[in-house]
């Protein structure tokens, strides 16, 4: 940024204000005028719905179905990417206008909001941060991964753990509570049978790992630390605690030696990440290649065939019962 290349105020031209206003200071108002023109939301009652953005794929998911046709919830970040390290644009920001409720991990993954925050922008909207109330572990960091440092070096890949997750679900359910309570119950409700299905995938993620003849894994980032924890088996990373991280070759050597040692015969991959990585070990190793969701977010294919959290931990189920070679 640097405010003496702030652009003059052309008339009409209201893109590329909002785009200078932006990038010199997130605390001139950019969102008055267009606060007051928003036309609110119906739904089939002719009530209004409260308005939930949800940073990523999970979040999004718990907060639409705690919200159901209460809410109007949409994923703040894209479909198809990933969220490590993601900035949202100036238009991305634009559609958070009438939002009321911005539901956040935290832990380091949304280094966009402290920005959000201390912008008095925002000012009509409660932000929800989702891990409140969780102890979150210490981020296995390199000493020189500042960006990982620099928003409190914390894990916070909570999601992956269906107890955890249940944690989130509440923290989400009583935000929801707060900004409409005339439709308390029914968010009471939705989240009730929401964290029955995790408590499920819980029972099935102990029962199907339950029998196993290898306790070791490869993931492809580290993003399963809870999970891990929780269901007793070790995970060995190749990338970090963000899949876009360099691997140093002495890294790569490491989980290979890892992977022979343990006789592990599967490297995960992810499916918004470039796979060349996790063949290039599967090779070296002679191990095959498949796929375990960090469930930061879904491709389009999935997507469009309306996967949610639950089917796709259910895949990873699978294909871990696979790389442990469970009964
Ligand atoms: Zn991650």
């Amino acid at each position: 940024m640097n405010a003496g290349k702030r652009p003059a105020i052309i008339g009409g031209i209201i893109a590329s204000v909002v785009i200078a206003v932006f990038a010199v200071s997130m605390n001139t108002n950019i969102f008055e005028q267009s606060k007051t023109t928003q036309n609110p939301i119906q739904n089939t009652t002719g009530a209004t719905k409260l308005k939930v953005a949800a940073s990523f794929f999970p979040l999004y998911e718990f907060a639409r179905n705690v919200g159901g046709d209460k809410a109007q919830v949409y994923s703040f970040l894209p479909i198809g990417n990933e969220p490590h390290s993601w900035e949202p644009s100036i238009q991305q920001i634009e559609e958070l206008k009438g939002t009321k409720l911005f539901i956040y991990n935290g832990g380091g993954m949304e280094a966009y909001i402290s920005k959000f925050n201390s912008s008095g922008e925002f000012s009509d909207m409660t932000f929800v941060k989702a891990t409140e109330g969780i102890t979150l572990l210490k981020a296995d960091a390199a000493e020189d991964d500042k960006e990982i440092l620099a928003q409190g070096g914390m894990d916070p890949h909570v999601w992956n753990d269906p107890i955890l997750a249940e944690q989130e679900v509440t923290n989400i359910k009583n935000a929801m509570e707060k900004a409409d309570p005339a439709n308390a119950q029914y968010y009471e409700d939705n989240a009730s049978a929401y964290i029955a299905k995790l408590a499920a995938l819980d029972n099935n993620i102990k029962t199907g790992l339950s029998n196993c003849k290898k306790d070791t894994f490869v993931s492809f980032h580290n993003a399963f630390n809870y999970f891990s924890n929780r269901y007793g088996v070790h995970d060995v990373w190749i990338t970090g605690i963000a899949p876009e991280a360099d691997v140093p070759p002495q890294d790569m050597q490491r989980v290979i030696q890892i992977a022979k040692d343990k006789d592990v015969k599967v490297i995960f991959s992810e499916a918004l990440v470039d796979p060349r990585l996790a063949n290039t070990l599967a090779g070296e190793v002679g191990a095959q290649v498949l796929v375990l969701n960090p469930l930061e977010g879904i491709n389009e294919t999935d997507q469009k065939a309306g996967k949610t959290y639950l089917d796709k931990w259910y895949e990873n189920l699978h294909n871990l019962r696979t790389a442990l070679e469970c009964q």
